[in-house]
């Protein structure tokens, strides 16, 4: 038994006509001989307007409550268009998590898949052509409705097609693919062809916009090839597939943003072991996502601790601590909201040097000061000015020459 996965999106399921569209697609696959497992998510706003509801209705909505609300929106998109199927004449279900069944734990809102039964769903579809799946819902333990957190229905795709060893699992949606670059931010940006699981991942922030991460991370896990591609053209999009040599032969594959940072600073903390426990411990414990890192070297004992947190979390960040100033041994802590973080990502740098170079070079000629720099294998990152961020990005796109499908010369 073939079996493709597709998923489509709210935009793509949005109404009447782009399901008419959606369908096309769905047919053709069928008409080709395989069982089509349909995963789709709620139609364009309905997630928020459900979820605007809960707020309404109550502070402090129950989180089961609201799950079992917002999963609706899926319940309807799937049952309209099995609707539309069925007046083709072909066999057909909606099916929701729990009819699956997707299980996942009960962590309400943002539910992790536990197990889901390959068996019952190798039986439907024997029975049936084409299943409707509902995106983003499973069920617990206790049958209680759970969601899987927001954009979660490419989550439940990559699942689905790693469940039932699907040929592919295609997420199609309202743009072309995976980009070098932001396209709204540099005109040069060129769609990629094949991108592996890690750069995916290291995309994160402005990759998150097309996939979310935690699909890429269950695809890299489970080894499923997902590709990535426009409701609204048969032009071929993006696979995130494995790493191979054609890909480490290319030196820079994208260039990532992030404006959502924050930098904070603590100004001579005492060097002694300890000391970072004693910072980062309290923020690991608040759920903070501590990024960049820097210590200075220490002079008289005393060292400058600089590092980036999500902007939304600065001001616990700075109340947590600060309530443990005289305990830590800061002389004052400083923080700064106007950054950006710019990422150089490609897995070609795990064999060749000179990447970062080059990028500091690049940031010179344009006169943009580094305020920070981290690396791993696969990136380079620089914090600077978020009033250059455009800039930045655009000067490295050009300086690896992303315009064009590069490779690098191996004679
Ligand atoms: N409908 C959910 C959301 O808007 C899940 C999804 O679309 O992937 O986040
Ligand atoms: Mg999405």
């Amino acid at each position: 038994m073939n079996i493709v996965v597709q998923k489509f999106g709210g935009t793509s399921v949005r109404n009447l006509e782009c399901q008419r569209q959606v369908m096309q697609k769905v047919l053709r696959s069928h008409r080709e001989g395989n069982k089509v497992i349909v995963v789709l998510s709620a139609m364009s706003g309905e997630t928020n307007r459900l979820l605007a509801l809960a707020d309404e209705w109550s502070d402090t909505p129950d989180a089961a409550e609201v799950d079992s609300m917002v999963s609706t929106g899926e319940q309807v998109s799937c049952a309209l268009f099995a609707m539309l199927l069925k007046k083709q004449g072909i066999h057909c279900r909606s099916v929701l998590g729990f009819q699956a069944p997707i299980r996942t734990d009960s962590a309400f809102g943002k539910a992790r898949i536990t197990d889901i039964n390959t068996r019952h769903l190798l039986e439907m579809l024997e029975e049936y052509d084409i299943l409707v799946m509902a995106g983003f819902q499973g069920a617990d333990e206790n049958n209680r409705i759970t969601t899987l957190g927001r954009g979660g229905s490419d989550t439940s795709a990559v699942a689905l097609a790693a469940a039932v060893d699907a040929d592919v699992c295609e997420i199609y949606t309202d743009v072309p693919g995976v980009f070098t670059t932001d396209p709204n931010m540099c005109d040069d940006a060129r769609k990629i062809e094949r991108i592996a699981y890690d750069e995916m991942l290291e995309m994160a922030s402005m990759g998150a916009k097309v996939l979310q991460i935690r699909s890429v991370e269950f695809a890299k896990k489970y080894n499923v090839t997902v590709h990535v591609r426009s409701t609204f053209s048969d032009e071929l999009g993006t696979i995130v597939t494995q790493e191979d040599e054609t890909m480490e032969s290319v030196l820079v594959s994208g260039i990532a943003y992030d404006k959502d940072q924050a930098q904070i600073t603590l100004v001579h903390v005492q060097d002694k072991p300890g000391v970072s426990a004693q910072i980062f411990s309290p923020l690991a414990e608040k759920k903070i996502l501590v990024d960049m890192i820097v210590q200075n070297p220490s002079k008289d004992g005393k060292t400058d601790m600089t590092f980036t947190v999500p902007r939304a979390d600065v001001e616990q960040t700075i109340k947590t601590l600060e309530a443990l100033q005289y305990e830590i041994g800061f002389e004052k802590l400083t923080s700064n909201l106007n950054v950006s973080k710019i990422s150089i990502i490609g897995v070609g740098m795990r064999n060749h040097s000179g990447v970062a170079s080059l990028a500091f070079q690049a940031l010179a000629d344009e006169n943009i000061n580094i305020l920070m720099i981290s690396t791993s294998e696969i990136k380079v990152t620089c914090l600077i000015d978020d009033k250059y961020t455009e800039l930045a990005v655009r000067t490295l796109h050009k300086a690896f020459h992303l315009e064009e499908a590069e490779t690098i010369d191996q004679s």
